[in-house]
């Protein structure tokens, strides 16, 4: 063999070893078994799917964020933050943390940006109609109007001095009720605490609102269904394909009562006192700010399905709208992120632009 046949072996056995390294190191990646949890928080499920070295710590870490945002947010827990800035409705201002404070301060930004479509201060309309609980019922309209009266973000008062944060509700019978925000915004603290961990990819869904970090150890984006509002929990009509953002979802389909055939769901219209009826079934926000993906998708789901094909491309987010006929409407920037595949072949995908 010549010099030069030789030189060409030994760099031909080198490439060789190299790409075999590279092709293993590959192989472990994908093989990279994912932290998988279940867990319950804020009166939901919680599921997990995190990869990466530190994945064991992140999830620990998640759950307990999540189990003290419960403890400061909640409205069942006697001494809770909001419990207690509820019961003390119509007295003296409540010392509230820095956190709950700057949710707060969301909500009634996104109040006035609703034109009071969302309102934090629809709790005790929320509990009269007690849609998933024992008392359930229609309420009457003197007892609706008399409940409507308490309902105004703009009466709940925030002021902060010397780094002290207080909250008022000013009159007796208001409270505040979180629920339309709180679990998108959990989505972000847990985004938060991954990317610490330097997470490499995964999601964590609360509730179905669902964050995504990274991408699979194949590279490749999560996916996640579009469940058919009229279907059963694992019929979907939709492919979505979600890289490090948070999606939420309000539908009629999750938690609702039946009198007399018709459907009260749990999202209330404060024009009316009523469960919205905006023509919608559903409609699903994606946007890297989970409480702002959690609070658009009450808000359109109460506006309506004319107002939210009005302004399908007009704000900071992705959307997808079902509306009462079957009809899908997606927003340009998920066009590419969005893939129809409707089993039952009911629903119409509809080109808008
Ligand atoms: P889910 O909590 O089922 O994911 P949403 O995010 O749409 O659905 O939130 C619905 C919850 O928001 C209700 O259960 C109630 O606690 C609260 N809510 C209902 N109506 C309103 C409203 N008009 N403004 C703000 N919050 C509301
Ligand atoms: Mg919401």
């Amino acid at each position: 063999m010549t010099n030069t046949a030789k030189k060409c072996l030994w760099v031909l056995a080198a490439i060789a070893v190299v790409v075999t390294m590279a092709v293993a190191a590959q192989q472990k990646k994908k093989r990279e078994t994912p932290v998988t949890a279940i867990s319950y928080h804020m009166n939901t499920m919680v599921e997990y799917r995190l990869y990466g070295k530190q994945a064991q710590q992140a999830y620990q870490a998640i759950e307990a964020e999540l189990q003290g945002l419960e403890d400061a947010f909640s409205m069942h827990l006697p001494e809770s933050e909001i419990s207690r800035l509820n019961a003390a409705a119509g007295g003296a201002p409540v010392e509230v943390s820095a956190q709950v404070m700057q949710l707060l301060q969301a909500c009634v930004r996104y109040g006035e940006e609703s034109d009071g479509a969302f309102d934090v201060t629809v709790a005790p309309l929320v509990e009269e109609w007690g849609i998933q609980t024992d008392h359930a019922h229609v309420p009457s309209q003197d007892r609706i109007d008399a409940l409507l009266s308490l309902v105004d973000y703009r009466s709940l008062c925030l002021k902060e001095s010397d780094g002290v944060y207080t909250a008022q509700l000013p009159h007796a019978g208001q409270a505040v009720d979180l629920g339309g925000i709180v679990k998108g915004y959990a989505c972000t603290i847990a985004r938060e605490i991954a990317e610490n961990y330097k997470v490499t990819g995964g999601y964590v869904s609360i509730g179905g609102n669902i964050m995504t970090i990274g991408s699979t150890p194949q590279g490749r984006p999560f996916r996640f269904g579009l469940r058919d509002p009229r279907g059963s929990a694992n019929d979907f009509i939709g492919v979505f394909e979600i890289p490090g953002e948070t999606i939420a979802t309000s539908g009629d389909y999750e938690r609702y009562f039946e009198q007399d055939g018709v459907r009260y769901h749990h999202i209330l219209n404060p024009a009316t006192g009523y469960p919205a009826d905006g023509g919608l079934l559903s409609v699903s926000v994606i946007s890297p700010d989970g409480a702002y993906a959690d609070y658009m998708s009450t808000r359109l789901f109460i506006m309506g399905r004319e107002y939210a094909l009005k302004n399908l491309n007009n704000f900071n987010c992705g959307l997808v709208l079902i509306d009462q006929q079957r009809r899908v409407y997606v927003s340009d920037n998920m066009k590419e992120r969005f893939t129809p595949d409707d089993p039952t072949g009911t629903y119409r995908f509809e080109e808008t632009a």
